[in-house]
């Protein structure tokens, strides 16, 4: 989400760090609530999770952009997967 660093800096500049901070909780928590929701009760909510999974990715981008840590996770992410993928092969 390159392109969107200066967008994420003036939400960063008009509510601040913490304020951003917490709306990634928020959003990962309302993509939990619809994910119980389709779970628990059967909910036909696939638009719903599709809306909040779009919202915790966009909060993601701005943890990320915050901390400055974008290249850091990415080079996690095959480690992490690196394990899975053994975890399966065992
Ligand atoms: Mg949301």
């Amino acid at each position: 989400m390159k392109e969107y660093e200066a967008l994420f800096d003036k939400a960063i500049q008009r509510w601040g760090v913490s304020a951003q901070l917490l709306m990634v909780l928020e959003e990962m928590s309302e993509l939990q609530k619809e994910i119980l929701k389709n779970i628990n009760r059967g909910k036909d909510n696939l638009d719903a999770i599709i809306d909040e999974t779009a919202d915790v990715e966009i909060m993601l981008a701005q943890l990320k952009h915050i901390y400055q840590i974008q290249k850091q996770v990415e080079e996690r992410i095959p480690v992490k997967l690196a394990k899975v993928r053994a975890r399966l092969e065992d």
